[in-house]
């Protein structure tokens, strides 16, 4: 008998209906012999929706009082699941994240999973019971209620499925799997068989939205199979997610994609000393505004200073303002540039590991478009460019078609595919 997690998004529990078809999803593993374990995301907008109401009352809302806002809405979608599934007479259980063991870090809204006691959850299961979870919800000292970070509940699922050693762990969503880009900007976008944590994780934090990047991380570290999955289409088995030792690259890239939900900060004249830049990224961290993409330019001038430029979130922005004027201080910059007009675009794949000429050829296609490139920064199996907002769509069809991700692709796996 397995163990598995399964994870049903927003759009998944959208309603009753939708709750009650989620609801037989979970028997039918059920009835394959195993243990289940079901994580919920909030219904539909739930989250959104909880968001705008406060801003009708507030606009500094505390942290706090947002993570009990916020955790709200998968408590009624766990209770809800469990009741569908009780009615098809089966027995099912739902917990918050506190009940089912999840402890974080002290800190509101995206707080990091530090451990899972999974101690109930066993007992449930081992009393036959479908154990309903809530996503994106764990608690802290002084049992105070926390927060993942947006679309947190595929990192809950996966943190359940390492502490309880899960043999697999299954992302329901409405999309039927990874594709190699997103399938609304090229048409012929690919489903992927197979991808490997490493490409998931680098496609995720490049703006891939199919599952939250921490999620992929989790899965990595305890060496869980994921499946990606479309909760509609239960007989297709989606994307697997593993290793990259058990995988072959036939191609230098695996996937594309673009994000346009970030902003460049552009601080000048920073003087070329140690300590600096340093002096710059700790106000930001103590402000908890994450930093991606930084680049430092090259003192030549006679000023001897350099330019720091970085990006962040566009949900960090109003944070990023209350802190404008002490950094300028700290570092006696002569001024912050802000651009908002930016998409990164980015090309990923275990394949371009010793394989040159990659950047040169995705520069080269941005150059026959006219595309000015504002900013790179590369990884060892990802290179992103920062391009004009306006260019996006012709940037991702041109890079598809130019490393063939539109076509009939798909990284080859030695051997047979595990099955799971
Ligand atoms: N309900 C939360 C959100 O919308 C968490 C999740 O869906 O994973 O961000
Ligand atoms: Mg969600």
């Amino acid at each position: 008998m397995g163990l598995i997690v399964q994870k049903f998004g927003g759009t998944s529990v959208a309603d009753s209906e939708k709750i009650k078809n989620v609801a037989k999803a979970v028997i039918k593993e059920k009835l394959n012999g195993n243990k289940i374990v079901a994580v919920v995301s909030a219904m539909g907008h739930t989250t959104d929706n909880l968001i705008k109401l406060s801003k009708e009352i507030t606009h500094r809302p505390q942290d706090r009082e947002m993570d009990m806002l916020m955790s709200t809405g998968e408590i009624v979608s766990m209770s809800l699941l469990a009741m569908a599934i009780n009615e098809l007479g089966f027995k099912a259980i739902s917990l918050t994240g506190q009940q089912a063991g999840i402890r974080t870090e002290n800190s509101h809204l995206k707080a990091r999973i530090l451990n899972i006691d999974p101690k109930r959850i066993k007992k449930h299961l081992n009393d036959d019971y479908i154990v309903i979870v809530a996503g994106f919800q764990g608690y802290c000292d002084d049992n105070e209620i926390t927060t993942l970070g947006r679309g947190g509940s595929d990192t809950t699922a996966v943190a359940l499925a390492g502490a309880l050693k899960a043999d697999r762990c299954d992302i329901y969503s409405d999309v039927e799997g990874v594709y190699t880009t997103d399938p609304r900007i090229v048409k012929t976008a690919q489903k992927l068989e197979v991808i490997s944590y490493e490409e998931m994780l680098e496609l995720a934090r490049v703006g891939a939205n199919v599952l939250h990047p921490r999620s992929v991380e989790t899965a990595k570290l305890y060496q869980i199979p994921m499946r990606v999955r479309s909760s509609f289409k239960l007989e297709d088995l989606g994307t697997l997610i593993i290793g990259v030792e058990e995988m072959e690259f036939s191609r230098p890239v695996t996937g594309l994609a673009s994000d346009s939900s970030q902003l460049r900060i552009v601080i000048c004249d920073v003087k070329d000393r140690p300590g600096n830049a340093g002096k710059i990224f700790d106000i930001l961290a103590n402000k908890n505004i994450s930093v991606d993409m930084i680049i430092q330019s090259y003192a030549r001038n006679q000023k001897n200073t350099n330019d720091i430029a970085f990006t962040i979130s566009t949900e960090d922005f109003s944070k990023f303002e209350e802190i404008k004027e002490e950094l300028i201080n700290a570092i006696s910059a002569s001024d912050i540039f802000i651009d908002e007009d930016i998409v990164k675009v980015s090309i990923v794949g275990a394949g371009m590991i010793d394989r040159p000429g990659i950047a040169a050829k995705m520069f080269n296609i941005l150059a026959q478009k006219e595309i000015n490139i504002k900013m790179i920064s590369t990884s060892e199996i990802k290179i992103s460019c920062l391009i004009e907002k306006k260019h996006a769509q012709t940037a991702v069809n041109a890079l598809a078609e130019a490393f063939e991700l539109d076509g009939s692709t798909i990284a080859d796996v030695k051997g047979d595919l595990p099955s799971l």
